[in-house]
């Protein structure tokens, strides 16, 4: 029964591929969603000339849920991210970034990590400019990071209540507040005193960026979950991908009060796109989340254990796992495990 109304947008590039793969395996598993698909990014662009149309807008406002496929953002020029948009029109706060080993066998075994990134203030509030020295108009870049004790106190708030909820031991604060002493100190401070708050129920330490970085590789199984600001999370959750094997597994959630958008942590790979070569874990694995998200822990931990038994007894995998099937013949044998 399709009796959860969502919004759909299958995004640029890689996109409509890996969206086509995920739908065939919510089908599979008998997820509730009625969807309602629309577009953005470039293919809003080159629909009606919006990157975020207003009647996408309208839909997540009507649904408050939406799985989203990756969007193009022209770099250095052009429309501003549409990812960026989304999150700051919803207030998305929190992004949620799981990530465990899903192929043994590589560098790193039985990791097993969350990432939660503050997702509206710090430096991606995009206060940039120049100033102009002789004739050079770009001769000075300036950007301004924002920091709220608000928006601190939420986004940590969420990440030891999601700790507390889901069984995590250990949140880790991440922060340059030895530098950046008002931007990320206001952070620390924040997270610090939420953290006394949890006291007995969760445990907490802290780290400076560069050093939690280098960790990360050493000994990234001291990590249970972190949370961080926006930049250093955006940076962060790519190096956490790296140790279960890349981008292709890293799923997402962007949440917020009153709505919440599902997307995978890779772009739109221009580079394979049309190919059918993509892999589309990241977004089933988004899938999933999202089927936590709405209470359907049952089905979501059905796509999951699909996925290990595709990936580890089938020994069915895409290229960038070293494997040979395309994005269509992955999709096909984990909707077989399902069924
Ligand atoms: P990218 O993630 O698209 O690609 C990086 C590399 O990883 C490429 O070699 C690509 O082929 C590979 N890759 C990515 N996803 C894969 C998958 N599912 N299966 C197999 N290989 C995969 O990053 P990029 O090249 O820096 O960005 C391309 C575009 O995507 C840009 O316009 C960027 O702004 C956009 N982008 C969007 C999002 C989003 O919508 N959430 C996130 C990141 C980048």
């Amino acid at each position: 029964m399709a009796s959860i109304p969502a919004t759909l947008i299958p995004g640029d590039g890689i996109g409509p591929e890996v969206t086509d793969a995920t739908l065939q395996v919510l089908e599979a598993v008998g997820a509730p969603f009625a969807w309602e698909t629309h577009k953005a990014g470039m293919a809003g662009i080159e629909a009606c000339g919006d990157a975020l149309p207003p009647e996408t807008i309208a839909s997540i406002r009507k649904t408050r849920l939406a799985l989203k496929g990756p969007l193009t953002t022209p770099i250095g020029k052009g429309y501003r991210s549409s990812n960026v948009r989304l999150r700051e029109e919803f207030q998305l706060y929190a992004n949620l970034r799981p990530a465990r080993t899903l192929v043994p066998g590589g560098r790193y075994e039985k990791i097993d990590l969350v990432l939660v990134r503050e997702n509206l203030e710090g430096l991606y509030v995009g206060f940039e400019h120049f100033i102009p020295i002789g004739d050079d108009p770009h001769a000075v870049a300036v950007a301004s990071g924002v920091n709220t004790r608000a928006g601190c106190r939420r986004v940590a708030e969420f990440a030891f209540d999601y700790a507390v909820k889901n069984g995590r031991k250990k949140v880790t604060i991440v922060h340059k507040a030895n530098v950046l002493k008002a931007l990320t100190g206001l952070f620390l401070d924040t997270a610090k005193d939420v953290a006394r708050q949890y006291e007995g129920r969760v445990q907490s330490d802290e780290r400076i960026i560069d050093a939690c970085a280098m960790q990360l590789v050493l000994d990234p199984w001291q990590f249970d979950l972190i949370v961080t600001t926006n930049l250093f999370g955006d940076i962060l959750s790519d190096e956490i991908a790296g140790l279960v094997g890349g981008l292709g597994m890293a799923p997402a959630g962007n949440i917020g009060a009153d709505a919440a958008i599902f997307e995978a942590v890779h772009g739109s790979a221009p580079d394979i796109a049309g190919k059918g070569l993509a892999n589309p874990l990241a977004l089933m694995l988004s899938a999933a989340m999202m089927l936590d998200h709405v209470g359907h822990q049952d089905k979501a931990k059905r796509v999951r254990d699909a996925i290990d038994q595709v990936l580890c007894v089938d020994n069915i995998r895409t290229g960038d796992l070293k494997g040979r099937a395309s994005t269509k013949e992955f999709a096909k044998a984990i909707v077989n495990r399902l069924r």
